[in-house]
């Protein structure tokens, strides 16, 4: 496009070209161009909009590791590694949903010893334990 608008330009010093004309093509140009942008869909792994849970009122912001509420007030915050297994989003939508995953698998504990079990949030919207 650049190399388009050189050439207009010279057309411009030549006379040839009327230079309202020549800025309202550009100004149409980058609104289209704008538009473009805005309609782009970037695609992500399928993430629902969750709100969260501590305020009720903003959508959380899902990471590779955290789940974080886009509120910075609010400013809660959940890791999703928990004893080396990454919470699948499934399981975290469980979690914020029915307040209980499905049993997650080969969880470590500090000892080192494999166990599984279900995550929920206790009251104080900890993430606990459950065996059953
Ligand atoms: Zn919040």
């Amino acid at each position: 496009m650049t190399a388009e608008w050189e050439i207009a330009l010279d057309r411009i010093e030549k006379g040839e070209l009327n230079k309202t004309q020549f800025i309202n093509d550009i100004q149409q140009y980058t609104t289209e161009i704008t538009n473009e942008l805005l309609s782009l869909h970037i695609p992500q792994e399928n993430t629902p909009q969750l709100k969260c849970p501590k305020c009720q009122q903003h959508n959380l912001i899902i990471k590779d590791k955290i789940v974080k509420c886009t509120d910075e007030q609010c400013n809660w915050i959940l890791f999703r590694i928990i004893c080396v297994v990454q919470l699948s989003i499934k399981d975290f939508t469980l979690l914020l949903t029915q307040n209980k995953t499905s049993l997650i698998k080969n969880m470590k504990s500090k000892n080192g010893k494999k166990f599984d079990a279900y995550l929920a949030l206790d009251d104080k919207l900890n993430l606990i334990f459950k065996f059953c």
